[in-house]
């Protein structure tokens, strides 16, 4: 065993360090079709009011208000995407429906269910108010007003509100390609039946998912050897078309660990150790072109921390996302949080609900092989460094990963 050169460095400030030379990409046009879960480049502003003309928000009759009481001619009708094209004098009305527009001359729709109709005569009830049942021009949206921030993801409502302001397409952010590699010789393809000493690559199969979800695209380089040339190999050519790289294991001092010296000859090596639990062999490096590596541990649960801690959140930087962090709730703990000297934890629980608090439990033995302890996981709760841990009962803040 070597005696790792790299200093132990605070988890907060790894974090910090990792989003600082964690660049934010450039945007690109895209359609509609291609929006969902993108992030807005710019900001959107309406051009134009919302809705353009008024429009009807029941069936009934479009009258003047001041005809109130009296039985009118009905001139004809206004359907939707059929106007009627005459005006609304005293002593009239049209005919009117959902989404038709309101005719010049009318100020107001009584309701169908109001009025007597006697052929082509429609007789309104007394006490009409001038402006109701229809959506006066820029009720939803004024021309100027700002409808979405630069940072927003865009879900339906988002794309829906685009679509209905006649915009096709959007300046949405670039996704970060991402080169990922599981290292170690023991892999082998799920799905393969493992040697004596063998055992599935399924770091891969687990930060695929969380790197997808994430934004990124991903392409999967499969298992490296523990060998230097072979690795350095696939990383070199990955790298031609990845803003990041992600490697799993071979992060530790062993012979065996290779992750460290590659990315030594080919960038900087920021960060190399971390006071971390899990996680402490969590690696760095800046590349040439602006492009960053993760090593990250090979212990399964390791990986998909310090994923959580450091990866996900310069993915949403790059990505141009306002939130780059997990949103948090106070939680109360039903159980005693043992704190590590010398490495801030993260402890993964289930939340339930109790009394109107959310109550934070154990996934059980917080072992960092054993994935079962952030399988269903609701929460990751921050636990300082230090010997004071979290007593059962006190409220903390926990990053929130799903709601129960
Ligand atoms: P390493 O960081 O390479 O020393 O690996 C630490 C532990 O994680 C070892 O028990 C490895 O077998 C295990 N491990 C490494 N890579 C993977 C992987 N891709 N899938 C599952 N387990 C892994
Ligand atoms: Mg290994």
């Amino acid at each position: 065993m070597r005696v790792s050169a790299y200093p132990l460095v605070d988890a907060g400030i790894a974090a910090a360090l990792v989003l600082e030379h964690t660049p934010t990409l450039g945007a690109q046009r895209v359609h509609l079709r291609e929006c969902s879960s993108r992030v807005l480049a710019q900001d959107l502003i309406a051009d134009a009011p919302l809705p353009a003309f008024p429009s009807s928000a029941v069936d009934g009759y479009a009258v003047r208000a001041a005809d109130a009481g009296r039985t009118l001619r009905i001139l004809g009708e206004s359907a939707a995407g059929r106007p009627f094209d005459g005006r609304i004098q005293v002593g009239t009305a049209a005919r009117i429906l959902t989404g038709g527009a309101l005719p010049d001359g009318a100020d107001c729709v009584v309701m169908v269910e109001d009025v007597t109709l006697a052929g082509d005569r429609v007789t309104v009830p007394p006490g009409l108010k001038s402006g109701t049942n229809f959506h006066p021009v820029g009720a939803d949206l004024r021309a100027g007003d700002h409808v979405l921030s630069a940072g927003t993801q865009l879900g339906a409502a988002e794309i829906g509100i685009a679509a209905a302001m006649g915009r096709a397409e959007l300046d949405v952010r670039m996704r970060p390609r991402v080169a990922l590699m599981s290292t170690g010789d023991e892999l082998v393809e799920v799905g393969t039946a493992p040697g004596r000493g063998q055992i599935p690559d399924s770091n891969r199969w687990a930060l695929l998912a969380a790197l997808r979800e994430a934004g990124a695209e991903v392409e999967v380089l499969g298992i490296a050897p523990d060998r230097p040339e072979p690795l350095h190999r696939l990383v070199v050519d990955a790298l031609e078309r990845a803003d990041a790289l992600v490697t799993s294991g071979g992060v530790s001092v062993g012979t065996h660990d290779l992750v460290k010296p590659l990315l030594e000859s080919l960038g900087d090596v920021l960060v190399g150790r971390v006071k971390l639990k899990p996680g402490k062999p969590f690696t760095f490096a800046k590349l040439p072109g602006g492009r960053l590596a993760f090593g990250l541990p090979g212990f399964p649960v390791s990986s998909l921390v310090t994923f959580e801690v450091f990866v996900r959140p310069a993915l949403r930087k790059m990505q141009g996302f306002a939130q780059l962090q997990r949103p948090t709730l106070p939680v109360r703990l039903a159980y005693d949080a043992k704190p590590t000297a010398e490495r801030t934890e993260y402890q993964r629980v289930t939340l339930r609900r109790e009394g109107g608090e959310i109550v934070a439990d154990t996934t059980g033995s917080q072992s960092s092989s054993r994935l079962m302890s952030l399988a269903g996981a609701d929460a990751l709760v921050r636990v300082p460094a230090g010997d004071v841990g979290l007593a059962k009962g006190s409220v903390v803040e926990a990053m929130i990963l799903q709601l129960p």
